[in-house]
Parts: structure tokens; sequence; C-alpha cells
């Protein structure tokens, strides 16, 4: 740390992204990543896109909100697109988290969200899942914060019924409520029709998952008009023109290609029940997932035995630190060649471990 750095942030632990190691040949299920190619549409716009750089990007992105607007079912006003989910979700703890109206989440969720809290100077409430790491609805009920809820949960997997979100979304009108859907197209149920109900809810999803475009860097929320307009002020706050012009092309391409964006996740839901079972007849206890990752334990070889013996055969999972998820790995959905050359390695490693 250099002796100019302000002593606002002297003590802020950065998020820890996952890691991107250049081995060759590595099976790489660490970041959640789409084993696909994004839309050949995405690609094309993005290409042609690429010859008109020494413009700036449009930082109104209409056709890219109107495209977005189309697919989910909304108005183009409701929408707000930004560099990755990230983006939309540190605007949102900056427009409607203070003093007065801290921040709360689950103990085991996002690990973004307490550090974005730190960042702004929020103070914020982490609190416990259950013990089967589902989130207690009671909990959320009335408490007068604004509640982030990552749905399907990460890194549990793990769903919290569209009923129970709306209780929560209802039962705290004086504070908005965001659902980060990042997961939402393997099998979860989005809340986004809920924003024409509830003027609390701001809703955040992603296109790097279930699209295919994590490096291009594309995530938005949606709500109602007025809390959009909040956001804007933020965006032109700090950076109007957050999405580069090939990622705003390659955004409305995959947008106009929703049947490639529906088939991959059937095909990633299909290789996520295969490699569950897989999984349960080695020892295995895999909590049920609805999204393009597993969160798993062995009945008997601890997490990080697990992790570092994979790795030693060139697979990358997650290995996460927090105490009561240690024998834990998050494991993303690949291929199924991936899928079976990681079932095929686990073997292995639970054959040694009971030789
Ligand atoms: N929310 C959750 C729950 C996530 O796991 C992630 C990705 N790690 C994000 C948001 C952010 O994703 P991105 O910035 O790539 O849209």
């Amino acid at each position: 740390m250099s002796r100019f750095f302000s002593s606002d942030y002297s003590s802020l632990v950065p998020y820890t992204p996952g890691e991107q190691p250049q081995i060759q040949n590595l099976i790489k299920l660490n970041t959640n990543e789409s084993p696909f190619p994004p839309s050949p549409k995405a690609q094309a716009y993005a290409k042609a896109a690429a010859e008109n750089v020494q413009l700036y990007s449009d930082p109104t992105a209409r056709p890219l909100h109107a495209a977005i607007a189309k697919t989910i079912g909304v108005s183009p006003d409701e929408v707000l697109a930004t560099n990755g989910s990230d983006e939309i979700l540190n605007f949102a703890f900056m427009a409607f988290c203070d003093k007065m109206h801290p921040a709360a989440f689950a103990d085991l969720t996002y690990g973004f969200y307490p550090v974005f809290a730190q960042l702004n100077d929020i103070p914020y409430t982490e609190i416990p899942l259950a013990e089967d790491f589902t989130i207690r609805k009671s909990d959320y009920l009335g408490i007068g914060k604004t509640i982030f809820i990552a749905n399907p949960n990460a890194p549990t997997g793990i769903l919290l019924p569209k009923k129970d979100v709306e209780e929560i979304i209802a039962s705290n009108p004086d504070n908005v409520v965001v659902v980060d859907e990042a997961y939402v197209d393997f099998g979860g149920e989005s809340c986004v029709d809920l924003i024409h109900k509830y003027e609390n809810l701001l809703v955040t999803q992603t296109y790097s998952k279930s699209r295919s475009m994590a490096g291009a860097r594309l995530g938005f929320g949606v709500g109602c008009a007025a809390l959009i307009t909040d956001l804007n002020t933020i965006k032109y706050s700090t950076n109007p023109y957050n999405i580069n012009a090939m990622t705003m092309a390659a955004g409305i391409g995959a947008m106009e290609d929703e049947a490639y964006t529906r088939e991959n996740c059937e095909t990633i839901i299909k290789n996520r029940t295969w490699t569950m079972k897989e999984m349960q007849k080695l020892g295995f206890y895999v909590t049920d997932s609805k999204t393009n990752f597993l969160f798993a334990k062995h009945n008997r070889i601890s997490g990080l035995d697990i992790y570092t013996k994979l790795r030693a055969k060139n697979i990358l999972v997650r290995h996460l630190s927090p105490e009561r998820i240690r024998d834990f790995n998050r494991i993303t959905i690949g291929s199924m060649e991936q899928m079976q050359a990681l079932i095929c390695a686990l073997g292995e490693i639970v054959r040694e471990a009971e030789a």
C-alpha cells in the first residue's frame, strides 16, 4: 500500500475472482462459464461493431435495452444494461443503501455483496442460511433493510420459491429488494414480471452464464422506470460509456437468438442431472442445484483434498474458505465430455482413498 492510499479504503478486502489460468487442456469448472461459444449472431454483430470503434459507444444503449426488454417482456425504460451484472449490483448498493438503509444478505451468498457494502461504506447484516443452506423466508420479512437475494443462490445452487421472494418484497415496501438472477435460466423462476406489481423490486441478470458471454461483460437490471432513473444517475456519474460497442452489439445478437440460449440451457440441465447422479453414486452429498454448477461434499474425503487431487488431474473446480462450507466444492457444469472426465477423475480419487 502506498502512503497516498485513502484511509477510507485501506482496510477494504477486495473480492477474489476465480482463477483464469492459461494452462493447456485444463478442464475449467471453477467460474461457472458456459462451455458453449456465444451465439453466431452475437459474434457476427460484435465483429461488425469492431469496425467503428473510433466512435464512443452509445451511452443510451437504446437498441440493446429494446432487445432485452422485448425478450423478457418489459418496456425499454424498465431496463438498464451494465458492464457485467457486477456493475448493476454495485450501482444498486450506491443508489439504494446508506446508513439509514443498511444492506442485508445471506451469510453464504455471492462474495461481492459484502465488498460492495464496504466499498460504499454501507452497514450490512449477514443473515445465516438454515442448516440445509436454504434461505429462511421469515428472517427477511419486514426487516426494513435493503435486501440482496441471489436466486438461485450461489454457491449453494438452491432456489427460493418465487412466492417466498414475493412475500419478502411485499413485506419491505420502504426498501428496495434486489433479486440477483444470474443463474435463473437453468431451472429458476424469474421475478421479472413482479416489477409491475412492486416499485421496490430490482431484478438483475447476466449474459455471462446462459448467454456464453462472460468475457464480454454484460449484465442488466430490471425495475420500475423510477428505479432505473436512479440507477442512471449513478451510471452517468461514473461511466456513461460503461458498455463497449462490440459487447453492446453482441448483446443484441444474443437476444435475437433466444432459441440458441434455450437449447444450451437444456443441455446444461441434462448434464447437471447426469453428473449429480454419478456423484451421488460415488458417495457425494449434492445440493438440489437449479444453476449451472453443483455444490457437493464427499462423505469421507475433505473438500480441499478433492480440490487438490482434481487439480493434479488438470480439472479446476472452486473451493471456498468459509468454515461452514469448507468440505464442499463448487463445480461448473460443462459439456458432457468434460463431465465424463470429471466423474472418471472423481472415481479414481474415491477408489484411491478407499484403498
Ligand atoms: N451474481 C452472482 C450470484 C454471481 O455468481 C455472479 C458471477 N460470478 C454475478 C452476479 C456477476 O456476474 P457478471 O458480473 O459476470 O454478470
